[in-house]
């Protein structure tokens, strides 16, 4: 990262906290590593994002249902997902400094850095052997890479490793009161497993006919090997993920389809195409016939905030095994190239999961602009100022009567009781009215409101436009209209 670039992502952190996003979490105590709380903005617009998302799927796909699947599930669910087995990086320590490392991220940046020295084919190269390695799961050879590379700790600056380990980042819990007839079950890594096992009582009581999907938000859980850059990686995090049910043979179409959809909502949002890049697995997982990921360009590069991921039969077809419980579809449909119904199967699955914690991070990344100010007089003056895309922002419209008194704050609260029910309105009297915008820019609310003395002339106020400061002369009874448009 460029020292550019790390100021920036640090400024953005000092912001989010400044202003009520996102603090550490009990920090009090010093904080817990990688686990974040989201203030009064943060989970505004946390959930803004959340319901966006929700709307799209569930609200403007008319074969997509939601469910609110638990985050404790038989344990058995991670034995037939392949979580127990499965799901673990391999790590590294240092010896010198006891700082541990993903094995992949160390690798990755050589590569990153070949390629600022201009190396593209030798970083792709590293990378490829690096993903065959793993895919062989042939540790000692991983470190012989990273011997040959000449990788080192950053912190040491020394090439003292331990060997390599694989480490579960499922966090097991007890359930039962009584240690000796507690089962071990684990915090869900994925809200997927909860869709999947509600495959059928779904498909009946909602009576889904396959082209059909299942949309699901909520907790997830990874002991982190590694959990660095604020809440891009994090311990506890939230995954808005859907499952699309597919006829065998037809999955290649809906991967495309969903590819396309994913990305066409976050161009929805008004967040530049440039931005985003996709990224096609080459290691593919056990379960996956095609995968991708979907990445942003964050202040510390382009990185994954979504995957789609094609993943076969693989999980339905696991826990009809594990729980004798046949997850089969009767697809009445008449295959025209047999002239008889399509019959019984077990459906294939496209998935797309998106990581509600990044969506945020990269809302923030996008959104966080410091501007320098010409005044008239041709002095300088500077504003932080949140781009958030109106739909998503925490607060709409913000009221403010000019001053505390001639009756300005009655008609302030006249319009904030008229607005009110139909988007999130924020009213203050306090201070110099441009202190009282410039809290707003850094909040991110894309409309403020002034109302003045002209008002009780003529029932006009101000509307400031967040991102252009643009002012203009409005009738009051046209403010809510105005808002409602934009949004
Ligand atoms: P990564 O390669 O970054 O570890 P992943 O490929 O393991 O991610 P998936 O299992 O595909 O991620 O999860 C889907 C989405 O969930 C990711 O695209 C990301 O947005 C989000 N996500 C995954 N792990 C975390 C985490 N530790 N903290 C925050 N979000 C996460």
């Amino acid at each position: 990262m460029s020292i550019q670039q790390d100021n920036r992502f640090q400024a953005i952190i000092s912001h989010a906290k400044e202003y009520g996003f996102v603090f550490q979490s009990s920090e009090i105590y010093d904080g817990l590593s990688a686990v974040y709380d989201y203030g009064p903005y943060g989970s505004e617009l946390k959930k803004n994002i959340r319901d966006y998302w929700w709307k799209s799927m569930t609200q403007m796909h008319d074969n997509i249902v939601g469910i609110d699947a638990a985050i404790f599930m038989h344990p058995t669910t991670w034995k037939a997902s392949g979580h127990v087995d499965n799901f673990s990086d391999p790590m590294i320590d240092n010896k010198d400094s006891k700082k541990r490392y993903r094995v992949d991220h160390l690798i990755e940046a050589k590569a990153d850095q070949l390629r600022e020295k201009g190396a593209e084919s030798e970083a792709d190269a590293l990378i490829a052997q690096m993903d065959q390695l793993l895919a062989a799961e042939d540790f000692a050879g991983l470190k012989q890479l990273m011997t040959d590379q000449k990788i080192v700790c950053s912190v040491s600056g020394t090439a003292n490793w331990t060997d390599i380990r694989q480490f579960n980042l499922m966090f097991s819990t007890q359930l039962g009161s009584v240690a000796e007839d507690a089962d071990t079950i684990y915090l869900r890594p994925e809200t997927a497993q909860g869709i999947f096992v509600n495959f059928l009582n779904v498909q009946k009581t909602a009576r889904m006919k396959i082209p059909f999907g299942i949309a699901q938000t909520g907790k997830a859980f990874r002991n982190e090997i590694v959990a660095r850059q604020f809440i891009f990686r994090m311990r506890e995090f939230e995954q808005m993920e859907m499952q699309f049910f597919v006829r065998p043979g037809t999955q290649m179409e809906w991967y495309n389809y969903w590819k396309q959809e994913r990305l066409n909502w976050h161009k929805s949002l008004g967040i530049p195409a440039e931005k985003y890049r996709y990224h096609d697995h080459v290691k593919l997982a056990h379960y996956a016939d095609a995968a991708l990921d979907i990445e942003y360009e964050f202040p510390f590069g382009f990185k994954e905030v979504e995957g789609i991921h094609s993943r076969t039969d693989f999980d339905l077809k696991s826990h009809q095994e594990y729980s004798k419980k046949k997850q089969q579809y009767f697809d009445a449909d008449v295959d025209p190239s047999t002239g008889k119904p399509y019959g019984n199967y077990i459906p294939y699955v496209v998935e797309t999961s998106i990581g509600l914690d990044r969506m945020f991070l990269l809302v923030m990344s996008h959104a966080y602009d410091e501007e320098t100010l010409t005044k008239e007089d041709g002095s300088t003056d500077s504003r932080v100022v949140m781009r958030i895309p109106a739909k998503i922002a925490p607060n709409k419209l913000a009221i403010l009567p000019l001053m505390k008194k001639d009756g300005l704050p009655e008609i302030a609260k006249e319009l904030l009781e008229e607005c009110k029910p139909h988007f999130k309105c924020f009213y203050e009297e306090k201070d110099a009215i441009g202190k009282r915008y410039r809290r707003q820019d850094a909040i991110g609310t894309p409309f403020c409101v002034t109302i003045d003395h002209q008002t009780k002339e003529d029932g006009t106020v101000t509307i400031r436009h967040r991102d252009s400061m643009m002012q203009e002369r409005v009738a009051m009874k046209e403010v809510r209209r105005i808002v409602t448009e934009a949004l």
